[in-house]
């Protein structure tokens, strides 16, 4: 799988992430004398999001098990990807090994953070 797709992927993900803390947010945000109706939109919505951010997550492990990156201590394709906000409201990303917990340094894009990663590549 070429890295162009495993970066859509990731993208992808990271939305699906987004979008299903917000809407867990709004969902904890409702006030108790909420009407049923708006606790089961909120509830229904919050559903379909963790459903999409499951759907998206497994389709990135798929896509990274079929891609040519590798953890450069144990050679295992399992990995992930982290990102965070900085204070200057910058995303950085880091691909980390899901067997030996290997993380990679911080870049300012995914596909950055990929090639950083399989720099120091042995194999
Ligand atoms: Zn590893």
């Amino acid at each position: 799988m070429p890295a162009s797709q495993i970066i859509s992927l990731l993208r992808e993900y990271h939305q699906a992430v987004v979008g299903s803390s917000k809407a867990a947010q709004r969902r904890s945000e409702l006030s108790p004398g909420s009407s049923r109706a708006r606790v089961t939109t909120a509830n229904a919505q919050w559903g379909r999001a963790a459903e999409g951010r499951d759907i998206a997550a497994d389709r990135l492990f798929d896509g990274l098990q079929a891609s040519q990156y590798h953890c450069p201590d144990c050679g295992s394709q399992d990995l992930t990807c982290g990102t965070r906000k900085l204070s200057d409201k910058r995303n950085v990303w880091w691909i980390s090994c899901s067997v030996c917990h290997t993380e990679g340094s911080d870049a300012a894009s995914i596909s950055a953070a990929l090639r950083e990663y399989n720099s120091g590549s042995t194999s």
